[in-house]
């Protein structure tokens, strides 16, 4: 009889997180991942330890997953503290993220280009609020896909930031350019892409964007499409094999 090596207990989590993805993505993804495991899974490794250390970075929340009411990121300062172009005197973000920030603030300066912070941390009450002000204006099924019921928005997290004009305008802008283009290699990601409205659940939105940290945006980029929602499903599924009860 063959002797088996001892598997990797990372490797059946994987196969059955990759599960939850469309098939065509589950393939590339697989594809991807199989062509150098160690870095795929030290990459993982290092978002992971990141988010860990922040007091979790790389949370999924969607139309399905939720924070509750009283969730409240840890830490979160002001951004009147640091030298940046905000459109309100309010925003606030998560410390463990402003080093990003700050980076790819600097970053685009210096290729002469103005980001302009203009939403950031909402607290539970406000998105209420909001949502059910947008639900007024434009009936619930139209406010549902373009605001976010509360507990299910990610600016609650502290980590995600809208920018400029927040609509279509900005796309078209040096600044919507810039972002599109090199965000991630901040750790930032843009969390509604074009024609994704399907699985996120939200229109295109070019002006919102997420830290995720630098390796998670890398595997975002490498093994996701560049597709957040895909990154993170797989992420929040790839966790729970880890800690659900084998199969009897
Ligand atoms: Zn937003």
């Amino acid at each position: 009889m063959a002797i088996q090596a001892p598997q990797d207990p990372r490797e059946p989590a994987f196969m059955a997180a990759v599960g939850v993805l469309p098939p065509e993505q589950a393939l590339a993804t697989s594809v991807a991942f199989a062509a150098d495991r160690q870095r795929s899974f030290s990459l993982l490794a290092e978002a992971e330890a990141e988010s860990a250390s922040a007091g979790e970075l790389l949370q999924l929340v969607d139309k399905t997953y939720g924070l509750t009411a009283d969730y409240e990121p840890t830490e979160l300062v002001s951004l009147n503290n640091y030298k940046l172009r905000v459109s309100r005197n309010d925003l606030q973000l998560r410390h463990a993220i402003m080093d990003a920030v700050l980076a790819m603030d600097q970053a685009a300066r210096a290729d002469g280009v103005a980001l302009v912070f203009s939403s950031a941390y909402r607290s539970y009450h406000y998105q209420d609020g909001l949502f059910t002000r947008y639900a007024g204006q434009h009936g619930e099924a139209q406010a549902d896909r373009f605001s976010a019921r509360p507990g299910h928005s990610q600016h609650q997290l502290g980590t995600a930031i809208d920018f400029g004009s927040i609509d279509d305008t900005f796309a078209e802008t040096a600044a919507g350019k810039w972002m599109a283009e090199n965000a991630w290699r901040f750790g930032f990601s843009l969390s509604y892409p074009q024609d994704m409205e399907e699985r996120t659940g939200y229109i295109w939105e070019s002006w919102h964007f997420r830290y995720i940290t630098v390796p998670g945006a890398r595997i975002e980029r490498d093994f996701f499409g560049g597709i957040q929602q895909y990154f993170l499903e797989f992420l929040t599924e790839y966790r729970r094999g880890f800690t659900a009860a084998p199969a009897s």
